[in-house]
């Protein structure tokens, strides 16, 4: 089958039965992943579609493999072929020591414009955890992925820029003690609406009860504070019939109809989703409280082996592993592939796939039930079999709905 690529109109992809999606295997443990996942992937789609459909995936190059073919870490081709077909997901990059080399992720997140850093956790049941009762977690984090500190400005201590700045603060009428460092974390109404938008459209369409704004607006007011107000907005000016505010309802639950648009406070935040994880659905977060939160969050469940991600914004998409390279692993078929399994089960929910993405999800609920699952997991499951990274995509496989 030859493929076609993924298109995007009026904010709908167009998936072909024979899409090309380009993949980054990834540096260190990345091939022994990349191997294991595709096969999970061509195998889920296989079974769902009775052998209609097929993904046509293609290779492109970033990290160590891109340097030692081409002597750049990040081929100009490979961002244009990621633009040009949409959709791509990557495994883990070696993050080269030494200045001046751009990241992939800042350079896909910039010239796509890939707003919004998605990750879902939930619990498998069986998964070791550190909770008594990690199945009352299951969130959809909507992390702002632009603006606040990855727009953060930074003046050294005691430069001429951070001094000028000072003298122009109290010239406002504000007050910093001499010789300090400045950061500034720009937060605009229109990046916090767009990423609020988009997490209380997946609220809707996946019928959750909730969205909760995470902010710290106590403390900063006109950024944090704003996030939360904007969000307010947009959720009364766009989905004023489909949800409606916590402070609305009374005493009441809601009507089971619209989605809670609620919000707390970032510190209460990571307490509630220890203490009271149930009433958290999708959260919708600035920068910086979704990056703590989202590794808080993957942790209370088990860890960031079963954790994946995806960054997305509007006609493009980039799904990846949440956890680094794992060098010391590298070529031994060890490492479990769970992060960028999952992940690509999200891709495919995005896509419109979703019995690929459930067929994924049931894979690897199986194999973990089943016990075999890889050293991560074993060693923390009493009575579990340790199997190799490609024996645990057999599993998954086995196991597909
Ligand atoms: P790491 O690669 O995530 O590995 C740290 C440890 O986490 C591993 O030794 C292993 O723990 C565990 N681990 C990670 N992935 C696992 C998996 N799939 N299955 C089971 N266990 C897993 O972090 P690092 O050593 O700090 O970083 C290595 C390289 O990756 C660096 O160059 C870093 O910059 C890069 N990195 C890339 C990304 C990315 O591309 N998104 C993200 C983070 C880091 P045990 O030793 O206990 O088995």
């Amino acid at each position: 089958m030859s493929g076609t690529p993924i298109q995007y109109r009026d904010g709908r992809w167009i998936v072909p039965d024979t899409p090309i999606i380009p993949f980054i295997e990834g540096d260190g443990t990345g091939p022994d992943i990349w191997r294991a996942s595709r096969r999970v992937f061509d195998a889920a789609v296989r079974k769902t579609s009775g052998g209609k459909r097929a993904v046509e995936w293609r290779e492109v190059v970033a990290g160590e493999k891109a340097f030692k073919a081409t002597g750049n870490w990040l081929p100009e081709e490979t961002l244009d072929v990621i633009r040009a077909h949409r959709v791509a997901i990557k495994g883990p990059l070696t993050t080269p020591v030494g200045g001046g080399i751009r990241s992939l992720n800042v350079a896909l997140r910039q010239l796509l414009e890939l707003y919004a850093c998605v990750r879902p956790v939930r619990w498998f049941k069986g998964v070791p955890a550190p909770v008594k009762e990690p199945g009352k977690l299951n969130v959809m984090i909507y992390r702002e992925n632009i603006e606040d500190v990855y727009a953060g400005i930074e003046f050294q201590a005691e430069s001429k820029e951070a001094n000028d700045l000072i003298a122009r603060l109290e010239a406002l009428g504000k007050k910093v003690r001499a010789g300090s460092a400045i950061g500034i974390k720009p937060m605009s109404r229109f990046g916090s609406q767009r990423l609020v938008v988009k997490a209380i459209r997946y609220a809707i369409d996946a019928g959750r009860p909730s969205v909760t704004l995470v902010h710290k607006g106590n403390i900063m007011k006109f950024t944090e504070g704003a996030f939360r107000d904007w969000g307010y907005e947009v959720a009364k000016s766009q989905f004023g019939d489909r949800t409606i505010a916590e402070a609305d309802m009374g005493q009441g639950t809601g009507d089971g109809e619209r989605v809670i648009i609620k919000d707390r406070i970032a510190d209460s935040m990571f307490q509630q989703l220890l203490l009271r994880p149930a009433e958290y659905s999708v959260l919708a977060t600035p920068n910086l409280n979704g990056d703590y939160l989202s590794d808080a969050c993957a942790a209370q469940v088990g860890g960031l082996g079963l954790a994946p991600g995806g960054n997305v914004g509007d006609g493009y998409a980039v799904y990846e592993a949440t956890h680094g390279t794992a060098p010391k692993y590298a070529g031994l078929d060890k490492i479990n592939p769970g992060s960028v399994i999952l992940s690509g089960a999200m891709m495919f929910e995005e896509l419109g796939w979703s019995e690929v993405s459930r067929a994924i999800i049931a894979g690897i609920e199986g194999a973990i039930a089943a016990g075999h699952v890889t050293y991560d997991l074993a060693r923390q499951m009493p009575g579990a079999t340790e199997v190799s990274t490609s024996t645990f995509a057999d599993a998954i496989i086995e196991h597909l709905a």
